[in-house]
């Protein structure tokens, strides 16, 4: 799977995120403001950006952004470790990931946002004899509660999870107040910033001592983040003090591209 930002991806939402001039940037890169949207929109390196002055201008890492450049991409997690996860990647007008964890030995099952369309899903839980017991959601942007409708239909009792403040009380999450699925503890950490209602939760105690797993939605990516313009600082903040702060083994399964890790990102995402 590919990354979901390019380096042009990355230095055109540091530039918004820091409200920097396009003037300013594109003097930075030097290059012309009609080739410097050309590059943002393609990240091809062959226009002669000077990535690195750009970055320092921007407050992205240089060396980082070199990396993510030169493409970087985080090493390919074996997901066997886990055995009881699997990630679902589901293709509307983009694609988005949503995640699946249970039990082996009592099947009790948790989903993590439902993604465009909720088939994948139902034939997972199918196949693997699942009890779907919890919904939880890292924010309620479309592409990830699309097919929340089809979910709850399915399974009337499921239990829902989320910190939308348009939700019933019962559905709302408490930051640190575990939920147990079977021997897994989950637990949700504010991460609001690309959205206001943004939830990570944090999955623990997996058989066999396997890292934890950070379900994080937009709040970071491998190599990048979700956007925020309105509150970009209280973004990066909390992906540091909540995300980035766990182990580096931890795995993180963000909503769009691959899977990455504690470690991966600090090494190498220039917002960080
Ligand atoms: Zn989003």
């Amino acid at each position: 799977m590919p990354l979901e930002d390019h380096i042009g991806d990355i230095c055109r939402k540091a530039r918004m995120q820091t409200n920097t001039p396009i003037a300013a940037v594109a003097a930075a890169a030097g290059v012309e403001e009609s080739a410097l949207d050309v590059w943002e929109t393609d990240g091809d390196l062959a226009t002669g950006v000077n990535v690195a002055a750009l970055a320092e201008l921007l407050n992205l890492n240089v060396a980082k952004a070199a990396a993510v450049a030169e493409g970087w991409e985080p090493e390919p997690v074996d997901v066997g470790q886990w055995g009881f996860l699997r990630m679902i990647t589901t293709t509307g007008s983009f694609d988005v990931n949503s995640f699946v964890i249970w039990d082996d030995a009592t099947r009790e099952t948790a989903v993590f946002d439902t993604g465009w369309f909720a088939d994948d899903i139902f034939q997972l839980a199918e196949a693997e004899g699942l009890k779907m017991e919890h919904l939880f959601i890292t924010h309620m942007h479309g592409d990830h509660v699309a097919a929340m409708g089809e979910v709850r239909k399915q399974w009337p009792a499921i239990q829902l999870h989320t910190n939308n403040s348009g939700a019933p009380e019962k559905n709302r999450v408490q930051e640190g107040k575990a939920t147990m699925v079977g021997g897994l503890r989950i637990t949700p950490q504010l991460t609001p910033g690309h959205a206001e209602d943004g939830v990570t939760y944090v999955i623990e105690d997996w058989p066999g001592n396997a890292p934890a797993v950070a379900v994080v939605g937009d709040a970071i990516f491998a190599g990048s983040m979700g956007k925020d313009f309105s509150t970009p600082e209280l973004a990066q903040r909390k992906v540091r003090e909540e995300i980035l702060s766990l182990p580096p083994e931890t795995l993180i399964c963000s909503g769009h591209g691959p899977l990455t890790t504690v470690g991966e990102e600090l090494e190498y995402n220039p917002f960080f």
